[in-house]
């Protein structure tokens, strides 16, 4: 149907407000199909060589292939793309960014060239009722995105989105902004919170990174205290991570590897699955600590 026969087909709906036609128009820009709820995921992204390397933490992210419905987009929350006010990329080609320095000229050459969905950012942004979501040019994918999502879906074919952290707000706002996204569940979206829940880089013991499993006492406890409130579902207890003791501060010394975790929770609905895997410690103050709902 034509545009303009399709706008005269909908004027002779008199019930239908201008705001509900507005809203209809968008649905349908998105083209987004409606699904079964997809599945969500938090992803420990741990050092940017996994994008190129072949390990146990990355099997564990290529298996996730075969349990997930092939989505219609992927809407990611990374810890490194933090700004002052919420954005989402609007992009039709997003480009891969190398947000890190040091590493071997290989891992600058990879290009994860999924497309992006500007429909859908805009959707996105007018759904969201409670805070402004900007709608970005300049960003893309960066390293918690494609490092990831390329083991995923390697062919690149599923358009990627990025949302993301606003700096200056707590984690109970992280956490009510991400339950507005729910309704991209059953529009096929794939949701992913990609960062690390025990994350403290000034404390690795790079001499160790070899030998499986190493962790520090504090990064085993701060482990056992976030997987338990995630087990018993205490969203509110991790929401309010600043205020349990000295190792949880140890392991989350800064929030962004963090909130993409209280994304995933905020999305998960009353009794659904919950599956943990790559649970495991990685030069004494790292967690590759993943999850799977749905
Ligand atoms: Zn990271």
């Amino acid at each position: 149907m034509k545009r303009s026969a399709f706008l005269s087909s909908l004027a002779t709906i008199p019930l239908m407000s201008t705001y509900m036609k507005l809203t209809y128009l968008e649905k349908l820009s998105s083209s987004l199909y409606n699904t079964d709820i997809m599945p969500i995921l938090f992803l420990g992204h741990g050092s940017p060589m996994n994008a190129i390397e072949d390990n146990e933490f990355v099997r564990g992210f290529k298996n996730l292939t075969s349990q997930i419905p092939k989505p219609q987009a992927i809407l990611c929350i990374s810890a490194h793309w933090e700004t002052k006010g919420t954005y989402i990329t609007a992009m039709d080609f997003p480009r891969t960014i190398h947000d890190f320095g040091g590493f071997p000229k290989e891992l600058y050459n990879v290009r994860y060239n999924a497309p992006g969905n500007a429909d859908l950012a805009t959707f996105i942004s007018k759904e969201v009722r409670t805070t402004t979501i900007g709608l970005d040019h300049s960003w893309g994918l960066d390293h918690g995105a494609w490092s990831v999502i390329k083991h995923i879906y390697p062919k690149a074919d599923i358009p990627v989105l990025e949302l993301s952290l606003d700096y200056t707000k707590d984690p109970f706002y992280h956490y009510s902004l991400a339950k507005q996204l729910a309704f991209l569940r059953t529009k096929g979206v794939l949701i992913i919170g990609s960062g690390n829940i025990v994350h403290n880089l000034s404390k690795v013991a790079w001499n160790k990174l070899d030998e499986p499993n190493f962790a520090y006492d504090w990064a085993l406890e701060a482990r056992t205290i976030i997987n338990t409130a995630i087990i018993d579902g205490n969203h509110k207890k991790l929401c309010e991570y600043q205020t349990l003791g000295s190792a949880i501060s140890l392991a989350i010394p800064s929030p962004e590897h963090f909130l993409p975790l209280l994304y995933i929770l905020a999305l998960q609905q009353k009794s659904e699955p919950l599956m943990l895997f790559n649970d495991k410690a990685l030069g004494g103050s790292l967690t590759m600590t993943s999850l799977k709902i749905g």
